[in-house]
């Protein structure tokens, strides 16, 4: 069994090479990514019967659904997937980062949620990110080197599920990776892009050695990249598990690449050696026929898109966002980027990690509720939705669920550059796993240990820790997370409570309109699940109304402008990986996965 399943994995691995044509010979159905030139261009969905993954890069779902192929569950598969990605697409996520999961566990028929992501070291103040003048840093000057380095949190968190609800062995899942990383994998077009583009890596000597060659040019597109140092500590995972991570030689060297960085970081072994990955309860609301299940803090995502949908309802009657082909009809975008101009005024006043501060109404370590006083308060949101009218409002200010949170400054200034990674995946017993997981910024620190990179999650924090002598809720504090936007989400039958949808993406701050106008649109407007991937998109962080550059139609623009909008046309790079079920029967579903044609994902199934 054992040989068959590498044997499966090394065929799956040279197919890599092969045209996607020869590819229904081993029975799975896939899309590859077109190259660059036809990255805008819808990409047809993938159907299978069984099972399905999707991540962002065609080394990482084949590795995926060859665990699946094998008799893995969707959490191994999932636990495969970020190995290799890891490798393959070192710029947005890896063992030296975190992640957030989300689980659809069919035997119990519940979602859980698990909490992967970094932590301040205990050494950090609130003034982690200010000059000596007591002015904010700039973002690089904060992210790049030891400065900005969590806690890993990736690496403990999966091995958490998997003891829980793994299926495989822990140390078969990591062969792919460990493979791929010594016979060497091609360079895709979007990693050679952004190595080539990137103006600190080549000074970082560990990055530089192996991300350029001797004369400081990224390797080309279709170079084959080894990682010899990256396949050891992969196989000391593999067999130790995150001890081998977290504690003895690769934590010395973690601790020593940030603390000796000019630019140096407060991480140390006690850190690694104490970091918990946490279980939290899914934030999960209904929305209509649908129950809607997101990551609760420390992530925002959850709890803004919740307020989205809630006032995308309330604030008048029924509207559609996009027609059947996708195409974005004025109304609805207005009412949309309206809805979220108030769910980011309370998000950048509010949420933060909540172990560290209370949300509205609610006490420190508290579950996310929707009672009276809190951020869900039905009678809340429904005062908030009447401020929705027929001309923006431009700016919102944050709201008072309940008199104990009246708002001050507690905003913060925080910096959300994107990169980061979503993966979907179902499999054949009907489980889901819906993960985002991220480095922070494209390549993290820059700094490079033992073949992978270290995150720079900490700049998720609010760079000052005051303003108008408020404390800012997502201020610098040590043990406690960054506040993130990261937003996986499963979708329920609201009635029945089967999973119908896997859904998330990259993109910084912008990930709460990416994921919250798929669903609009799949679930409310159903629009196909690829159409409604390669939708334009559109969104607002309380800031200008933003529009997806060269994608949103020019009489969009006008119709927003004409309705009080300050439009913004800019690069909205979303990375939608998403399977939706569609089941007569448990266990007889048609499983459909689609990519997001910006990146270079693939949908693998069969
Ligand atoms: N660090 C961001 C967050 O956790 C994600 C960055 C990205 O998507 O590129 O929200």
């Amino acid at each position: 069994m054992r040989h068959a399943w590498v044997l499966s994995w090394v065929l799956l691995a040279c197919a890599a090479t092969l045209p996607v044509q020869s590819w229904p010979a081993t029975g799975l159905a896939e899309r590859a990514a077109p190259e660059a030139a036809s990255r805008f261009v819808e990409r047809p969905p993938v159907f299978a019967e069984r099972f399905l993954a999707v991540t962002a890069n065609p080394y990482a779902t084949r590795a995926a659904a060859s665990v699946l192929g094998a008799g893995g569950n969707a959490v191994d598969a999932a636990i495969t997937a970020q190995m290799v990605l890891g490798l393959v697409e070192p710029q947005s996520s890896g063992i030296g980062g975190g992640a957030f999961l989300l689980l659809y566990d069919a035997r119990s028929g519940r979602v859980r949620a698990f909490d992967g992501r970094e932590t301040a070291p205990a050494g950090v103040d609130s003034g982690l990110f200010l000059r000596p003048d007591g002015t904010p840093m700039d973002f690089f000057e904060a992210a790049v080197g030891g400065r900005a380095v969590g806690t890993p949190g990736v690496v403990r968190m999966l091995e958490h599920v998997h003891e829980r609800h793994g299926r495989l062995a822990w140390r078969r899942l990591f062969e792919p990776a460990i493979a791929l990383a010594r016979d060497g994998f091609e360079v895709g077009e979007r990693l050679h892009a952004l190595l080539e583009a990137d103006r600190w890596l080549r000074g970082q000597p560990a990055a530089a050695a192996y991300f350029y060659d001797a004369d400081g040019r990224a390797w080309p597109p279709g170079h084959r990249l080894r990682n010899e140092p990256l396949a050891d500590t992969l196989e000391q995972i593999a067999r130790r598990g995150s001890l081998a991570l977290h504690t003895g030689p690769i934590a010395r060297d973690i601790v020593d690449a940030v603390a000796s960085h000019p630019n140096a970081g407060a991480l140390r072994e006690r850190d690694l050696a104490f970091y918990e990955a946490r279980e939290r309860e899914p934030l999960c609301v209904v929305h209509r026929v649908h129950r809607i299940c997101g990551m609760p803090p420390p992530s925002s995502g959850g709890i803004a898109i919740a307020q989205m949908l809630a006032y995308w309802r309330l604030a008048g009657p029924p509207l559609r966002l996009a027609d059947p082909g996708g195409r974005l009809l004025a109304d609805g975008v207005h009412r949309f980027t309206e809805a979220e101009r108030l769910a980011f005024a309370d998000r950048n006043e509010y949420v933060a990690d909540a172990d560290f501060v209370a949300l509205p109404g609610q006490r420190a370590g508290e579950a996310v509720r929707a009672s009276s006083g809190t951020l869900l308060d039905g009678g809340y949101l429904l005062r908030r939705a009447a401020a929705i009218g027929e001309k923006s409002m431009g700016r919102a200010a944050p709201g008072s669920p309940s008199s104990s949170a009246a708002p001050g400054a507690r905003a913060g200034i925080a910096f959300e550059p994107t990169s980061t990674s979503h993966l979907s995946i179902v499999d054949a017993d009907g489980n889901v796993v819906s993960m985002t997981t991220s480095i922070e910024n494209a390549f993290g620190s820059r700094l490079m240990v033992r073949g992978f990179l270290l995150n720079n999650q900490l700049t998720d924090f609010s760079f000052v820790a005051e303003r108008n002598g408020a404390p800012a809720a997502n201020r610098v504090q040590p043990g406690k997370r960054p506040r993130s936007s990261m937003a996986p989400t499963i979708v329920l039958d609201a009635r029945s409570g089967a999973p119908l949808l896997a859904v998330g993406s990259p993109g910084g701050a912008s990930i709460i309109s990416y994921v919250a106008r798929t669903l609009i649109a799949v679930l409310d407007d159903r629009v196909g699940l690829a159409t409604a991937l390669a939708m334009p998109n559109v969104g607002s962080r309380n800031g200008p109304t933003e529009l997806e550059a060269g994608r949103a139609a020019p009489a969009l623009a006008t119709a927003l402008a004409a309705r009080g909008h300050v439009v913004e046309w800019r690069e909205m790079t979303s990375g939608l990986h998403a399977v939706a079920l569609r089941c007569r029967a448990p266990r007889r579903c048609t499983l459909e996965g689609a990519v997001d044609p910006r990146r270079e994902g693939m949908a693998l199934g069969r």
